[in-house]
């Protein structure tokens, strides 16, 4: 917002109830102490032990990030291939452990990494830091003061960026060869926690950082793709810190990303510009996210299902007949006639303009007015385009300064688009191979405004029969399969 604007608004907490700190520079980056300007008031709030948990992972960032003696020495060790045990010398290393992340997949899925990555880093007392891939440092701000979480570029493993589930050094493959033990050391381990990942990789959703060999790992390298508070929850080991940081279950992802998450300047105006012109002085708004992921999937039938969906959730008004000719009424107040602002994302422009069109050929059911907006059409999805992830970041986070939504089952889009608004959403059900029909229902409501996880372990983490599947949506409270995916886990 402009001086003069800000000056109007009324006083809000900048600071999020303390998930953020004082004292970065705010016009490096405009967006983490602008955001409450265009965000409904926090709808969970942070607890203090998550507070605190938060300000002992920066600490221990500045104390052993990059830039520090702990980190020379740990890079250090991995470039000379020396095996090694943490546990060792806590005295000389103070204990620094780390774990990079791995940077793949779209935005949705990479933003779900992002958070997850972060927690599991603070629930294990790990330096995180984050693979910047091409396009990362162009989106997001650095969250912590005086520590970087970007992964140098000197980063000194060797083909890191090539690691998968058959690596010799993976969860899985250390595991199945028991080489565990407690004089078990190792230069590194990879954890592939991939949606399609074996059972023997999901393992690590399963490890006890206090008991396992994994804490005295130095270098933990993560691939994700996944959300993975979900099946974070169902493993006993972490239970209680878990409950302790998140009272609510259903507010992992809103607390992080708020804390986390702050887009770079040039992102943000692309959200508060689009945000003033078009969605700011609207009476309502509705953010509606397509994803089509079938290629054979006719557009047509994507469209009735929009358009079935918020018919039967009273998300939009049916349009009125009129008979040729007929005259439009007279102008009225701008108060009479409530105006609705649409917003649309996705890779194609074409259901913004069937969707616009239908209200600029006849009046609303309701006579109010409906305006239809989309802020792009990329027509294909890339990877690792800069300006192609600014705009993907930049219409997430307009979704999610919308009123209510409707998003597409199965895009991990939707879902950052959603969570990071606090927003429960409808949800389209994906639609099925033969692809004839509109799915029915055609959309129903989320369970929580909680992302899904879509490769959770199907095994007990105290059982590890790793092989005998079980339905681990019923085994605790606030953890259910998934609306749009049976096999997937979400909190509620
Ligand atoms: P998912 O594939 O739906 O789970 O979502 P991802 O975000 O992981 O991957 C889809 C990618 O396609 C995005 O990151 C964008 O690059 C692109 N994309 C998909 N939908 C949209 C959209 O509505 N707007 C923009 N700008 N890009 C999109």
């Amino acid at each position: 917002l402009g001086a003069a604007q800000q000056q109007r608004e009324p006083k809000r907490d900048i600071l999020l109830g303390g998930l953020l700190l004082p004292g970065f520079d705010e016009q490096s980056c405009a967006s983490r102490y602008q955001s409450v300007y265009y965000r409904k008031n926090m709808t969970r709030s942070p607890a203090p032990y998550l507070l605190d948990r938060l300000r002992e992972q920066e600490a221990l960032q500045r104390r052993c990030g990059p830039g520090t003696e702990p980190y020379r020495r740990a890079s250090e060790r991995l470039k000379s291939g020396q095996k090694y045990s943490v546990m060792d010398d806590t005295a000389v290393d103070g204990g620094c452990g780390y774990l990079v992340l791995l940077s793949y997949r779209g935005l949705g899925n990479r933003v779900l990494a992002t958070v997850s990555a972060f927690l599991y880093a603070t629930l294990t007392s790990r330096v995180l830091l984050v693979d910047r891939g091409k396009t990362f440092a162009d989106l997001f701000c650095e969250p912590f003061q005086g520590a970087t979480w970007l992964l140098p570029l000197d980063f000194p493993l060797e083909g890191y960026r090539d690691l998968w589930e058959g690596a010799a050094e993976s969860y899985g493959n250390v595991t199945l060869r028991n080489d565990t033990g407690p004089a078990s050391q190792h230069r590194f381990v990879y954890v592939h926690l991939d949606h399609a990942a074996t059972p023997a990789n999901r393992l690590a959703y399963c490890d006890d950082h206090r008991r396992s060999f994994l804490r005295r790992v130095q270098w933990v390298v993560l691939r994700t793709d996944s959300y993975m508070p979900p099946s974070l929850f169902l493993n006993p080991a972490y239970q209680e810190e878990l409950a302790r940081m998140f009272p609510r279950q259903d507010s992992v992802f809103y607390l992080i990303s708020r804390y986390l998450l702050h887009p770079t300047n040039d992102v943000w105006g692309r959200v508060t510009r689009f945000h003033g012109s078009y969605l700011k002085n609207a009476d309502e708004t509705l953010g509606i996210q397509v994803r089509v992921f079938d290629a054979a999937t006719p557009p047509q039938n994507v469209l009735d299902q929009i358009l079935a969906c918020t018919s039967q959730e009273h998300l939009l008004p049916g349009v009125a007949a009129t008979a040729a000719g007929e005259a439009p009424p007279l102008p009225t107040t701008a108060d009479a006639r409530p105006n609705k602002a649409v917003l649309i994302t996705g890779l194609n422009g074409w259901y913004h303009d069937r969707i616009r069109d239908m209200y600029w050929r006849s009046p609303s059911a309701d006579g109010g007015l409906v305006s239809v907006h989309q802020p792009s059409h990329e027509e294909v999805q890339h990877f690792f385009r800069t300006m192609h992830d600014k705009k993907a970041l930049a219409e997430m986070y307009l979704l999610s300064m919308t009123g209510k939504i409707v998003t597409s089952g199965w895009s991990t889009f939707g879902y950052v688009g959603s969570a990071l608004g606090g927003l429960t959403p409808y949800i389209m059900t994906k639609p099925g191979r033969k692809q004839e029909k509109v799915p029915d229902p055609p959309c129903r409501r989320a369970m929580s405004m909680e992302p899904c996880n879509h490769g959770p372990a199907y095994f007990e983490c105290t059982r590890k029969e790793i092989h005998k599947i079980i339905d681990t949506g019923k085994l605790v409270p606030h953890v259910r399969a998934c609306e749009d995916m049976s096999w997937g886990l979400k909190l509620t």
